[in-house]
């Protein structure tokens, strides 16, 4: 046996097995093999539960029987599945008299009982006990014939060691100092082993009175803090305490040691790991507490005790469902002496549980959790109790809200930080979760909230992540994958492993064209893509995009739109709204209706999501978020201009060389620097939109039609023939374009297509610019933007580079990609 706790007088061990440890003969034996192996050198307290599901299995006989309906199928399930292990027993030649012959005697009462219940429309709470009370019968006595088997010196023994302080059937307490002297008595030196059924204590009448659901973790700590114990062994199915239930976020840890009130917040609120009820006699009598794997014997487990080190500013989230909101509201609740007391009479009467409440600070309303169950019972209560005020209209009528669930975050440690709530309630929003009561206790050492039954998984995955993971996800579907989708992708492949040495991990979960989706069963393999797209890829509508989120269960996903499509840019708040972040190389999005730009900004701080679009204007150059940083500091933007094309910026510059416009076009397309008609490009249409989207950024409410555009050329005899008599038709205005940039020449000056803001007013053109000015410079490609403001003067913020290509457009977009993360808080103090 490990250490001691010191001061124990006895050397006895306790070792609790929960239903987990006993749902089967594997279970049965595993939990022989830790009593034999593990019980130290003293002795040792068995207690057990009954076989998995045979409680439930009982009370739903019971309540079947109640409602008039036949409780047999539940009963003999129940039979049944502690027949099986005797039988299994049988076969292997093990002997099980106790075992056996209880079961016998209970199959014959428990149909009578059953029956009785169902004739009398009723079951008694004595009775109900008793039936309950018959699994932990069963269990413990098979556990004694197995012990016996294995030549330990194993006796059994019935609860009446077990005095009772109260008298509830249902629900009753231990007395523990009168306990201790029977179970010593009991503990003779000819027993290695006692075995006592949980979840029962006997009256002074020596009746069966239970210890409530769970009860026998209580049934085991009593008994510890009775004897004195060394410890407390809880033997389950898991590790241990874990960081968040195991089931539901995978990467949940399990934790070395919690403090009682840890443990006692985190069960309290729906960690099935002890009952809270246990903790009471634990921490009074300062029992070291282990949470240990019954199949995983040799795990160190966990050790709950009053020192555990306070290392993590969080211990742990858990998460209760079936709970139901209860709310009293009404202006007759102001500055009255004694609603909350009133509240709680009024349920305590009626043995109702009041899991939190809370009172709005105007007193206006009081809200308070009970379980589902008990809702309309609650309901019922109030409105006696309140029914003065409801008749004098002093009060609304009572709000009950079902299904609903309560996700905590517990831990001592969360007193000596700031911040910790906001970052849970971030953390719950970030999951697309609405949270309708906040509850925190004066200790804070827990913070609970209330939320729809059905969100609580989500909530808790995403709180998990918050405070516990080290590792930050990017989950993102990629919508067009032309060029710089394609792009992004080589870019996310050469990347990953250096961002995973920062904790980030880039997982692309779908990937879509305009024809099809290939969503991952978890992450695409980015190594045969295109492939997999094409084999696996199904036709789609943004609903499929939609319900990727809850499939896969992503808590912060981003849609990066690499399109160039107006119907998907008209889906980005319907996307925001579900709670998706936006990154878009596609401008449509900003240069629709002010109305559809508004509401994007609302839908996306709406929500707790990005919307980001450095790419829009100058492709990789950061010019979106300089003028942000700009505006935001206090800067005022006089006027503008800026080179806004890479084509134009090619085709202007080849001008400038002497080239005919139908040549420099022509090289243009052949360098791939232009659209595929090189018309969209040449309409100045593209410029505009950049433009509106600089000027809007600086707080202009413009349409795109209120932009004044000039196009590159005169569009009137090119604009309508076939695409391949384009430049045949383009060598139409050689003549007197060469004419317009001899001229500028003369001047000294260099045609450049130039958009610019200036009073308000934004304008697309062809300009004569001076050679030396900051736009003079500017051809081959590249992007400048001009900007005047009042502290950049006389010499404007320029900003020059590279402003089209995959390469740099791809980029772009993976850095607004890199700010949709949020980043965990530092566990370590
Ligand atoms: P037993 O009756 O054997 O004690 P229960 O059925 O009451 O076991 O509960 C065991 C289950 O509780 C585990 O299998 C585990 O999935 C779940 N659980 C919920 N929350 C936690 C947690 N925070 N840590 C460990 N297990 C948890
Ligand atoms: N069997 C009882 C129950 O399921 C007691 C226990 O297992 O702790 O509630
Ligand atoms: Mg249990």
């Amino acid at each position: 046996m490990s250490s001691q706790s010191g001061k124990a007088a006895v050397n006895v061990l306790v070792q609790k097995f929960g239903g987990t440890s006993v749902a089967d003969l594997k279970g049965f034996e595993a939990s022989a093999d830790v009593i034999q192996h593990h019980g130290g050198d003293g002795q040792v307290i068995v207690v057990l539960s009954a076989v998995k599901g045979v409680t439930d299995l009982l009370l739903a006989a019971i309540d079947q029987s109640v409602e008039g309906g036949d409780g047999k199928a539940a009963l003999n399930e129940a039979l049944q599945r502690q027949q099986i292990v005797l039988d299994e027993y049988a076969a292997k030649g093990i002997a099980t008299p106790l075992g056996a012959a209880f079961l016998q005697q209970q199959k014959e009462q428990l149909a009578q009982r059953i029956e009785g219940v169902r004739l009398l429309g009723q079951c008694p709470d004595r009775i109900r006990a008793i039936i309950l009370a018959t699994g932990e019968g069963f269990s413990s006595r098979l556990m004694v014939d197995l012990l016996m088997h294995r030549g330990i010196a194993a006796a059994w023994s019935d609860t009446d060691v077990l005095p009772l302080a109260n008298e509830d059937w249902l629900d009753s307490l231990i007395n523990v100092d009168a306990a201790g002297p029977l179970l010593k008595a009991r503990l003779t030196d000819a027993v290695k082993v006692l075995v006592l059924p949980g979840f029962y204590g006997r009256n002074a009448a020596g009746e069966i009175q239970l210890l409530g659901r769970n009860g026998t973790d209580y049934s085991a700590a009593a008994i510890a803090a009775a004897v004195g114990a060394t410890r407390c062994q809880i033997w389950k199915d898991v590790d241990g305490f874990f960081t968040a239930d195991p089931r539901i976020v995978s990467n949940a840890q399990c934790l070395d040691e919690v403090s009682y009130e840890e443990a006692m917040e985190l069960s309290y609120f729906g960690a099935k790991v002890i009952s809270a009820k246990a903790l009471t006699p634990l921490s009074a009598k300062d029992v070291l507490c282990e949470i240990r794997n019954t199949y995983e014997p040799d795990q160190p487990g966990t050790l709950i005790h009053r020192e555990a080190k306070r290392t993590h500013v969080v211990r742990g989230i858990s998460h209760l469902q079936n709970v139901a909101s209860i709310t009293l509201h009404g202006g007759g609740l102001r500055g009255r002496v004694g609603i909350a007391r009133r509240v709680m009479d009024a349920l305590a009467s009626r043995s109702i549980s009041i899991l939190l409440i809370v009172q709005s600070s105007s007193e206006y309303s009081i809200t308070l959790c009970v379980k589902q169950a008990d809702a309309e019972k609650a309901r019922r209560a109030l409105e006696d109790e309140f029914h003065f005020e409801r008749l004098h209209k002093l009060i609304d009528e009572v709000l009950v809200q079902g299904n609903r669930a309560v996700v905590s975050l517990v831990g001592e440690g969360m007193k000596h930080y700031r911040g910790i709530a906001a970052r849970f309630l971030t953390a719950i929003s970030s999951a697309g979760v609405n949270v309708e009561v906040i509850a925190q206790g004066s200790t804070e050492c827990a913070i609970a909230v209330v939320v729809q039954g059905d969100a609580a998984q989500s909530a808790t995955r995403a709180c998990h992540t918050a405070f516990f993971s080290r590792t930050t996800h990017i989950d993102l579907i990629l919508l067009g994958c032309g060029n710089v989708g394609s792009e992004l992708l080589r870019q996310f492949r050469q990347q990953s492993p250096k961002l995973l040495e920062q904790d980030v991990e880039l997982r692309v979960r779908a990937i879509a064209n305009s024809r099809s989706l290939l969503v991952a069963d978890d992450v695409v393999d980015l190594s045969q893509w295109q492939q997999q797209l094409e084999q696996k890829g199904t036709v789609y509508n943004m609903d499929d995009i939609i319900a990727i989120r809850d499939r896969l269960g992503l808590l912060n996903p981003t849609i990066v739109d690499c399109s160039t499509d107006e119907k998907l840019a008209a889906e980005y708040v319907r996307l925001l709204e579900a709670g998706f972040n936006v990154v878009c190389a596609n401008k449509k999005a900003n240069t629709m209706s002010l109305d559809y730009y508004r509401e994007l900004r609302t839908a996306a701080s709406r929500n707790f999501r990005r919307f980001l679009y450095e790419t829009n204007v100058g492709a990789g150059l950061p010019i979106i978020d300089t003028l942000q940083g700009l505006i935001r500091s206090g800067d005022q933007l006089k006027s503008f201009e800026g080179i806004l094309s890479g084509s134009l910026s090619m085709i202007f510059g080849l001008l400038e060389d002497g080239m005919a416009v139908s040549e420099a076009v022509a090289r243009a397309m052949e360098l791939g620097y232009t659209e595929p008609d090189p018309r969209d490009d040449l309409s100045g249409l593209d410029v505009a939109r950049k433009l509106l989207i600089v000027a809007r950024e600086i707080g202009l409410q413009l349409e795109l039609s209120d932009v004044d555009v000039e196009p590159a050329v005169p569009m009137d005899s090119i604009a309508d023939v076939d695409k391949a008599e384009l430049l045949p038709a383009i060598r139409g205005i050689d003549a007197a374009f060469a004419e317009k940039v001899a001229k500028a020449k003369a001047e000294g000056k260099v045609l450049r297509y130039v958009g610019s803001i200036k009073d308000g007013k934004c304008r697309v053109a062809v300009e004569a610019v001076p050679k030396e000015q900051p736009l003079g410079a500017i051809r081959d490609g590249e992007n400048a933007l001009v900007l005047h403001t009042h502290y950049y003067q006389p010499i404007p913020m320029v900003l020059r580079g590279y402003g089209a290509g995959a390469a740099v457009t791809a980029a772009g977009v993976f850095g607004d990609l890199l700010r949709t993360v949020w980043r965990p808080l530092d566990q370590r103090s």
